[in-house]
């Protein structure tokens, strides 16, 4: 029987082992079966989730695709897509129970890839994807919305999310109050490209508050003065009134569908260099379900090349072969439409490179090679 290979996840980790596995796997061991599994039936590119909210600026096919259509070419005995939601696994009996929108399936796996990523723990927000496509798009939607009725919008959180839309939104509009909460004495967790960013924000007319951790917050009934407005209540017992309030902190593993002994005490997957997941057999992981050796796409990308290879390998009878992941940190933001800070390592990137890497089209250029499969 043709070894099948489940894949969890139609994001950047599990569509490319997916293509790997489809376009170089199936010259070297003709029989496989990939079944690629995801709650989403689009790729929403996250990346640019900063830039989909604010009004008016970016189509919706610039950062989302149908994942479908991308595997066409490969002939149907060796592939099967199917929109649903893997809500168990029986890792010793390799089964994976998916619930669709008709029903419940029992997919029995040879290989099984973990690649259903992490979310935000505010389940509305637009950020990464969490539920069906229409939930993803209606989230954007909604957001977009919001933003745009907003005169005041307070962003809690000053990670590279809550940065680069505090940036995102005060670059498109310029009448609105900004403000961005940092819950430490610096943005970006205090990384190197810190004050860089802050300086951006600053330009661009973002109030930033460090040591502004938000304690709680709650909307106000419609009526009365002031209806419709968010409370936010900071730790120090300082409250904001704000027309809108978004949360980006907070980011929690997709992995309520795994057993217990095969996750960290963060409940994130176990898994070796190799990209094999612990204490279970033919179970691989990668991007952010792993997160490690932190969350991103660059990352993501890498493990998932290294455990296509090593299925590859193993079905071929050969040895694994240790991922490679990439050998410098990169870390770049986005200030805005126009700015950015950034670094390689430890080397300062100037803001028109940044400009160049990120800034300008945030990698939706990308995206079409990644849905078809050309790029791998
Ligand atoms: C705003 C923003 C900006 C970013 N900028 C950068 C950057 O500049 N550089 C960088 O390196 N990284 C960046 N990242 C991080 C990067 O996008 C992630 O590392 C990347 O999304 C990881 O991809 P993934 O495939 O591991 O999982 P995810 O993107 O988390 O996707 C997981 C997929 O699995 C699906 N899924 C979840 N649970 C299930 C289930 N039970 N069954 C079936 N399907 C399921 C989800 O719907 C989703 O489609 C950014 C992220 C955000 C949000």
């Amino acid at each position: 029987m043709a070894p099948t290979i489940v894949v969890l996840g139609g994001s950047f980790a599990g569509l490319q082992v997916a293509h790997r596995l489809l376009k170089h796997t199936r010259n070297t061991h003709k029989d496989i079966k990939v079944i690629l599994v995801s709650r989403d039936s689009h790729f929403f590119w996250n990346l640019a989730a900063v830039r989909a909210v604010v009004p008016g600026v970016l189509k919706e096919e610039q950062y989302n695709l149908p994942i479908e259509p991308g595997f066409s070419k490969y002939p149907a005995e060796n592939f099967e897509f199917i929109e649903g939601s893997a809500e168990a696994a029986d890792l010793d009996a390799r089964t994976v129970r998916v619930v669709t929108a008709t029903g419940e399936r029992s997919l029995s796996y040879d290989h099984l890839v973990l690649g259903t990523g992490s979310r935000y723990m505010d389940a509305n927000s637009p950020w990464k994807a969490n539920g069906s496509n229409e939930e993803v798009m209606a989230s954007v939607r909604a957001t977009q919305e919001k933003i745009r009725a907003a005169q005041h919008i307070v962003i809690a959180g000053a990670g590279a999310t809550g940065v680069e839309t505090a940036g995102e939104i005060r670059y498109e509009f310029k009448d609105k109050t900004v403000v961005l909460l940092s819950g430490n004495d610096q943005i970006l967790g205090g990384d190197a490209i810190a004050g860089n960013a802050e300086s951006e924000l600053l330009k661009l007319g973002v109030q930033v508050r460090l040591n502004a951790r938000v304690k709680g917050s709650q909307e106000l009934p419609d009526e009365g003065a002031e209806g419709g407005k968010t409370e936010v209540v900071l730790e120090n017992g300082e409250k904001i009134l704000t027309d809108l309030y978004l949360p980006t902190m907070g980011v929690l593993p997709n992995t309520d569908y795994l057993p217990a002994k095969v996750l960290r005490d963060d409940k994130y997957v176990l898994a070796d260099e190799f990209g094999r997941v612990q204490n279970a057999e033919n179970v691989w992981a990668a991007g952010d379900i792993l997160s490690q050796p932190k969350a991103g796409f660059m990352i993501a990308d890498k493990q998932a090349a290294g455990v296509a290879k090593n299925i590859d390998l193993v079905l071929n009878g050969k040895k694994t072969t240790p991922v490679k992941l990439i050998p410098v940190d990169v870390f770049v933001c986005a200030v805005g439409r126009g700015r950015g800070a950034g670094r390689m390592g430890g080397i300062k990137v100037f803001s028109f490179m940044v400009y160049m890497i990120k800034v300008k089209t945030l990698g939706m250029q990308m995206m079409p090679g990644i849905v078809d499969g050309s790029s791998f």
